[in-house]
């Protein structure tokens, strides 16, 4: 209704006030709100910390009846659930955890209309008896809207997929009069076309927060010794001097890795503790628990570490492997500097990494559909990694997001120097092709650099007219020559032949000579953990 609108906006300001004692809205938030308020369906794309909750919080409040808000983290629904107790709004949550009596209670206060926000696992809101709950709920004061939290869940690409996400248009489609509000701070557009659809939210306006994290600083290393280089960087910190004392996340892709860098972490005094989803779950709540409440603590984690983490001091977010997209990679590094103090996202990575990402790829059972798409998520990760111009850009770009050139990342502080490496290429394709394209980089280099190693002589590949050609650069630059080609998809690793280099159809213009290739250069001192002066 028109005329009601300015009464809703005076309701939404007064709640805002009133209830949570904010002086404005932030961003969105205040259309968002406006939108939800007036009964429309809405997706909302915004980063962690953005201020998504408040989005179908006050909505909430203003409109009659109960929310219901679908959570997959029983964990964060018990937090969201004590804080707004202690702000007086009438608010409870029903999953497994919930005893007989709490589930009684909840049952009669939702039946008296007394309960605001009900907070809901996704299996809980597709039991039958939580469906009539939900009938009573609707003939008596009336069901305010539903929220789907973490709505990128209903993705079966992420790797928070729940089935049961699935199904959650089923449910909603029951009450066809009802606004639902879907949020998430995962905004790449294959995400954001599956919750359109899976979620059925066809006629939803979508609202979509600027993605960057200003505060974080991005930063790239060749990887040559993970360890050695992790140590360094926290070491040296950030510009304001060690991470020594600071909160921070270690990602690494096995749970036997966390293992080892968090005991070397601590051989060397930090306060360092693993968590991957193999640990009992009292082990990995109380690992969270130490996180949230001490000082300095490093976890060094899978990625099973996440979702929910709301500590708004974490100064460094370290990745020791390289993560398999680009949105895994944003969603770890910003639990950064939630509170918008410096900090910094670094990253080691080599080509040994591509080599077991391909690999995963290749074994997982997703079928060929699958395994495209996850070879365009590790391309764009790539193309990320091997950046030589600003990653701030790149990030964003990836998120459909325009932006110029940051200063505060490693490629905009240090600007890498570029190269006509055409020359070097096509010495490098014609090394692959002529030893036949079974070798791995290192074999490949050493025929380049004119090593005679026994594997070498067993080959005769010291015969090739390609032996020696490389003598005029060093080896780590033809690590970075070759990591570069993979990252171009003009060289790719086999994982079913140790990482066997072989040439795409994108070699052939290069080889050719009708095609220049420019590539970046080392810098002198690449291990080095770059600051700006
Ligand atoms: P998200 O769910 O998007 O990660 P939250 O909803 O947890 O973010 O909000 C992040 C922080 O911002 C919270 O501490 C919240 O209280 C605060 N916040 C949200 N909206 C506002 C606002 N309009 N004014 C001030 N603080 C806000
Ligand atoms: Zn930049």
């Amino acid at each position: 209704l028109e005329g009601s609108e300015p009464q809703h906006e005076d309701a939404a300001a007064c709640v805002l006030h009133d209830v949570f004692g904010f002086g404005s809205f932030r961003g969105a938030q205040r259309e968002i709100v406006d939108r939800v308020v007036a009964g429309h369906d809405t997706v909302v794309l915004m980063p962690t910390g953005g201020g998504k909750s408040l989005c179908y919080q006050l909505p909430a409040l203003v409109r009659p009846g109960v929310a219901v808000v679908v959570s997959p983290l029983i964990a964060l629904m018990h937090d969201q659930v004590e804080a707004l107790r202690l702000l007086g709004v009438r608010a409870a949550f029903w999953n497994s955890t919930s005893s007989a009596e709490e589930s009684d209670a909840v049952r009669r206060d939702v039946r008296d209309g007394t309960i605001d926000l009900l907070y809901v696992a996704p299996e809980r809101l597709l039991m039958p008896s939580f469906l009539r709950l939900l009938d009573d709920a609707a003939a008596g004061a009336g069901i305010a809207l539903f929220a789907i939290d973490e709505a990128h869940c209903v993705s079966q690409w992420g790797h928070d997929f729940r089935p049961e996400y699935l199904r959650i248009a089923e449910v909603t489609a029951r009450f066809p009069g009802v606004p639902r509000i879907a949020l998430t701070a995962t905004a790449d557009a294959l995400t954001r076309r599956e919750i359109h659809e899976r979620l059925r939210l066809d006629g939803a306006a979508e609202f979509v927060s600027s993605f960057d994290r200003p505060n974080i600083r991005y930063v790239v290393e060749e990887k040559s010794d993970a360890r050695a280089q992790l140590l360094r960087f926290l070491e040296q910190g950030n510009d304001g001097g060690t991470f020594r004392g600071s909160a921070g996340i270690v990602y690494c892709q096995s749970r036997k890795r966390t293992d080892e860098i968090s005991t070397f972490l601590r051989q060397k005094g930090f306060d360092a503790i693993a968590y991957h989803a193999g640990l009992p779950s009292e082990a990995r709540s109380a690992a969270q628990q130490r996180f949230r409440r001490d000082e300095g603590v490093v976890v060094v984690a899978t990625i099973a570490f996440g979702m929910g983490i709301d500590k708004p001091d974490v100064r460094f977010v370290a990745h020791v492997d390289l993560p398999k997209s680009l949105e895994g990679y944003y969603q770890e590094t910003g639990r950064a500097g939630r509170d918008g103090e410096p900090a910094v996202a670094w990253m080691a990575y080599g080509l040994a990494d591509v080599v077991q990402q391909r690999s995963f790829i290749r074994q997982s059972d997703g079928g060929p559909e699958h395994q495209r798409v996850d070879s365009m998520k590790l391309d764009a990760m790539l193309g990320y990694a091997e950046a030589a111009t600003c990653r701030r850009r790149l990030l964003l770009a990836y998120f459909d997001e325009e932006s110029g050139p940051c200063g505060n990342c490693d490629t905009c502080l240090e600007p890498p120097q570029l190269w006509d490496a055409t020359v070097p290429a096509q010495k490098v394709l014609s090394a692959v092709v002529r030893t036949g394209q079974r070798f791995g980089a290192g074999h490949v280099i050493d025929v380049l650099l004119g090593k005679r190693t026994d594997k070498v002589a067993s080959w005769e590949h010291d015969r090739l007219p390609t032996f020696g050609v490389g003598s005029d650069l060093p080896e780590r630059e033809w690590r970075s020559v070759i990591r570069q080609l993979v990252a171009r998809s003009v060289l790719s690793p086999d994982p079913g032949r140790m990482g066997a280099l072989t040439i795409t159809e994108a070699a052939r213009p290069i080889l050719d000579g009708v095609e220049t290739v420019e590539l970046r250069r080392l810098s002198a001192a690449p291990a080095r953990n770059r600051s700006s002066s």
